[in-house]
């Protein structure tokens, strides 16, 4: 139904202007105080604020001192994720540059010297600020090479450069390494073999033991794996 306007005509203390302009300062000054001295935000996160000077009672986050934590399905700055041995673990396949559809993804792809089928990123550039957070590139990549699970966003800066964020800056955190990574599982020339058992032999997808690193929210490698297992188990199979 439409909105109604409300186009009766003003009584005698409406005209008068004066005690209305008392009216909405009393209702100004009745929510100030409730603020200042009463409130307390049924929201739990803002019950579990611990209280005091300095901490507000409201819903209002007093940033950046106070911050809120972001949930594990938080998408945030993106992250070239590295190897065991600091390299990226992308091979430049361009799948997460297709799948933007910000277009806000630049790679230049080169060979590693002295391998016949390695590549990796010589050039990696994200433009933070037409990037729309959507997690496509998240999803498309087949290494598990670019994550979003920095829980940063972007920060503020005075110039559009500097929301471009090259290789160098992306390429951080925690290293991530699958038993069925190809450059653990043929013998790699850039990598020397002493260096390539020890990769092995700490090759874990997730930092800890966590599964929080999991970019798809409610989605869980380990229960995936866990229902897996219960599969094979009742099929018989090892
Ligand atoms: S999150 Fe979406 S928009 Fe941002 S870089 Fe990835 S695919 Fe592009
Ligand atoms: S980040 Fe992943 S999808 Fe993007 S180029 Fe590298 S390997 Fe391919």
């Amino acid at each position: 139904m439409a909105y109604q306007l409300d186009n009766r005509p003003l009584d005698l203390r409406e005209r008068f202007y004066f005690p209305e302009v008392i009216r909405g300062i009393g209702t100004l000054a009745g929510h100030f105080l409730r603020n200042l001295f009463f409130s307390r935000d049924a929201n739990p996160d803002i019950l579990a604020r611990p209280r005091g000077l300095g901490y507000s009672d409201n819903v209002t986050l007093q940033y950046p001192e106070e911050k809120a934590p972001y949930p594990p399905g938080y998408r945030g700055l993106h992250r070239l994720v590295p190897r065991e041995d600091g390299s990226p673990r992308c091979v430049a396949c361009y799948m997460c540059a297709t799948a933007c559809p910000a277009q806000c993804i630049y790679i230049e792809a080169a060979e590693v010297p002295g391998d016949p089928i390695e590549k990796y990123p010589a050039k990696f550039v994200i433009d933070e600020l037409r990037c729309v957070v959507c997690g496509f590139c998240v999803e498309a990549c087949p290494k598990d090479a670019i994550r979003m699970d920095t829980g940063e966003h972007a920060p503020p800066s005075l110039e559009r450069v500097h929301q471009l964020l090259d290789e160098k800056a992306l390429l951080r955190g925690p290293a991530v390494s699958y038993l069925s990574d190809p450059w653990l599982r043929r013998p790699a020339p850039s990598i020397p073999a002493e260096a390539l058992a020890a990769m092995t032999a700490s090759a874990r997808p997730y930092p800890d033991a966590s599964d929080e690193y999991a970019q798809t929210p409610g989605f869980s490698v380990k229960a995936l794996a866990a229902e897996a297992r219960e599969r094979a188990e009742r099929a018989g199979t090892p």
